[in-house]
């Protein structure tokens, strides 16, 4: 069985607080949330991080976004703005290693991010 917990996942061995699934994404809640809404949007298939989303497979980058908007809708932040971030390998922080975007709302953000 894969290491990976967001694979853990994605199989059913560990059960998150999902929002929305479909047939190429998941999206569930962050154990350690950052606002009031912080989602987490992955491919159901692994991808390590954002270098390795396979170019030849527009449609999963295209799906990703789609399930960040509607997890916007679901949450109710979708009007009121939200923030979708990316972190890729170490100086940004990443530290599960399979894709994810995180979907963060319900509050003002700051900017610039640490
Ligand atoms: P990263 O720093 O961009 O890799 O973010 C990883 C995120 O995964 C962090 O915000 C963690 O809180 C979150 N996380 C790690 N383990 C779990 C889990 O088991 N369930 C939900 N979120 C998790």
């Amino acid at each position: 069985m894969s290491q990976c917990i967001f694979c853990q996942m994605v199989a059913g061995t560990i059960k998150p607080a999902v929002v929305h699934e479909d047939e190429l994404t998941l999206a569930f809640r962050d154990i350690n949330p950052q606002a009031p809404v912080h989602v987490l949007v992955i491919p159901k298939a692994h991808v390590a991080n954002l270098n390795e989303l396979p170019a030849d497979a527009p449609g999963l980058a295209t799906a990703l976004f789609e399930t960040v908007k509607r997890v916007a809708a679901l949450e109710g932040i979708a009007e009121s703005g939200y923030r979708t971030v990316v972190n890729c390998l170490g100086d940004a922080g990443q530290a599960v290693d399979h894709l994810h975007l995180h979907v963060l709302g319900g509050r003002r953000l700051h900017w610039p991010p640490g």
